[in-house]
């Protein structure tokens, strides 16, 4: 039988011609300047919004043309949300983190255009060696000095480029929903980052199942501050979120220390706000030890942590500043949100508090499983497998991978293809994720990926060094911190740093190096991680 209702695509037109209608006088507060944090409203963004969408149009930039940013959470980088895929482009948001050749890759792998790029991260930028793909890159932000040329491509100024005639009408609406909206790259252990590519479809499904009452809840009467980059698996979706709701949005562009985020909270009159555990850490240390005025913390009501595992600690500190805390879970490649730890309706105390730490029950539209062998592990809350992932807003494939080189990536069943997360997970009986372990070699440092392997592979080009294994330690600030365990003769810690600062970006280099005489191997000759790991933890 046929339903005989719309197909209306679904898509970002939605979300933006929903907030320019609906929510033209609510507010956005931006920080990071001199002044302090400054507020417009969404109909002033959205005019300037179809002032970049017009320079996209003159420069020739037509739908399915990918346009990139290298930005901090900034009212430009909002614009450039709105404005390229609401022409129809693709919106490639580089992560500023990465390596110049990382950097440089992604851009071309991509097929960037045009890159819009915060004129503080200029230093980092114009050390790109800039690929042939790149016509045009536009500079917003105060610098006193630009070059008519990056590489091939022409430099201009955003105040000028968007002096010619603005978009009118609506916003770009797909013909078909699975058209691409925007791209993300995700780091892995090995080899070049890899390609999320999201579909209007995806990013509208997502944004609008955080605005669910049992997820993010995020509502027009919030006003919500996502200090998680949006270079960054898109913010957490918290800015397509917030449009879509109505949400007043609050940018703290470069000042996600806590001083900087007290000031944009209070400004803003924050009720909610999303970030890894390194910066709710520090917000709760900063506020404890009377070096911000807690008071400016009144209006949070909750807060969202994830990226990696919240401790029981930050839970109850986050809970006694009277902020409601919630950690999820997520994934470059679910969107990135798959997992909330929302409490039960039928808990006692005892599980509401049980459940709250874990890494969450999925979200709606996904299916999970916890697979060992061949064989999902029973959800008794104790038999461990890898937590596979599938659903409508998660990665089918990565773009533009080599045929086959994703294949262990997947697992298919007969109705399914299931996202193999690389985390190792129990599931209770109501559906709650626990994390035990990590299969891929990697350290998550304040919410970014640092590949042990690329770290052992540059050490072991030193030659004193014999043998490397790096792994991740629990850091009270940063979470993780990569720590090298080397097997050499006649170096010491302070040349080995520097010899690493030459190749791979500085917050990536290890503070801790532990030399032996010889890295303990398993019976087939493998580097031994798990006795290291238990050994140094
Ligand atoms: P993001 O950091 O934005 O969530 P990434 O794709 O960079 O996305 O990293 C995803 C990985 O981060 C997960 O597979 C998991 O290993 C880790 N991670 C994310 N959230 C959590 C969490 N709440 N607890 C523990 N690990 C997490």
């Amino acid at each position: 039988m046929r339903a005989v209702m719309q197909p209306e695509p679904m898509g970002l037109h939605q979300i933006l011609d929903r907030c320019e209608t609906l929510f033209a006088d609510r507010p956005v507060t931006v920080g990071g300047g001199a002044a302090g944090p400054t507020t417009t409203t969404y109909g002033a963004l959205f005019a300037e919004a179809r002032a970049f969408a017009g320079a996209l149009a003159e420069l020739g930039l037509r739908p399915g043309d990918r346009v990139a940013t290298f930005a901090p959470n900034t009212r430009e980088h909002l614009l450039a949300y709105i404005a390229v895929p609401g022409s129809g482009s693709v919106l490639h948001t580089v992560n500023i983190r990465l390596g110049s050749e990382e950097i440089a890759y992604t851009v071309e792998h991509a097929g960037d255009r045009v890159v819009l790029v915060d004129a503080a991260l200029w230093p980092e930028w114009s050390a790109v060696t800039l690929p042939t793909c790149v016509e045009h890159v536009i500079v917003y932000g105060d610098i006193d000095e630009l070059p008519e040329r990056h590489g091939g491509a022409v430099v201009t100024r955003f105040a000028d480029s968007i002096a010619g005639p603005a978009r009118e009408g609506r916003w770009y609406r797909p013909a078909d929903e699975n058209e691409a909206s925007g791209i993300c790259y995700t780091s892995g252990t090995t080899g070049w980052p890899k390609a999320v590519v999201y579909s209007h479809r995806s990013v509208y499904l997502h944004a609008l199942t955080l605005c669910g009452a049992d997820t993010f809840a995020i509502s027009e009467h919030d006003v919500v501050c996502p200090v998680v980059p949006m270079f960054h698996a898109n913010s957490w979706n918290l800015p397509y979120a917030s449009l879509l709701a109505g949400a007043s949005l609050v940018l703290p562009a470069h000042r996600t220390d806590p001083a900087g985020l007290v000031e944009c909270f209070a400004a803003g009159g924050v009720t909610f706000s999303a970030a890894v555990p390194t910066v709710w850490a520090n917000l709760v240390a900063a506020a404890r030890a009377g070096d911000v005025d807690p008071t400016a913390l009144d209006s949070v009501q909750r807060v969202v942590i994830g990226g990696s595992a919240a401790s029981e600690t930050l839970l109850s500190e986050l809970a006694e500043l009277g902020i409601e805390p919630v950690h999820a879970w997520g994934m470059t490649e679910c969107s990135p949100v798959g997992l909330i730890a929302n409490p039960p309706a039928d808990g006692s105390t005892a599980v509401t508090e049980e459940t709250k730490s874990s890494q969450g029950r999925p979200m709606p539209g996904l299916e999970l499983r916890a697979v060992e062998g061949d064989m999902p592990a029973p959800w008794d809350g104790t038999s461990i497998g890898e937590l596979q992932i599938s659903g409508p807003y998660v990665v089918a494939d990565y773009y533009g991978a080599e045929s086959g080189s994703t294949a262990d990536k997947f697992a298919d069943s007969e109705e399914r293809r299931w996202l193999r997360t690389g985390d190792v997970v129990t599931v209770d009986r109501r559906g709650y994720v626990r994390l035990v372990d990590r299969t891929k070699d990697l350290v998550k440092s304040g919410g970014e990926w640092i590949s042990s392997v690329t770290l052992e592979n540059h050490l072991l080009a030193h030659p004193a060094v014999r043998e490397v294994a790096v792994i991740a330690v629990p850091d009270p600030t940063w979470d993780e911190r990569p720590l090298a365990i080397v097997a050499a003769r006649g170096v010491d810690a302070a040349r080995l740093r520097d010899f690493l600062a030459d190749r791979v970006p500085r917050w990536q280099v290890p503070d801790r190096f532990e030399f032996v005489a010889e890295v303990p191997k398993t019976s087939v000759g493998k580097l031994d991680k798990k006795r290291l790991r238990t050994e140094y933890a």
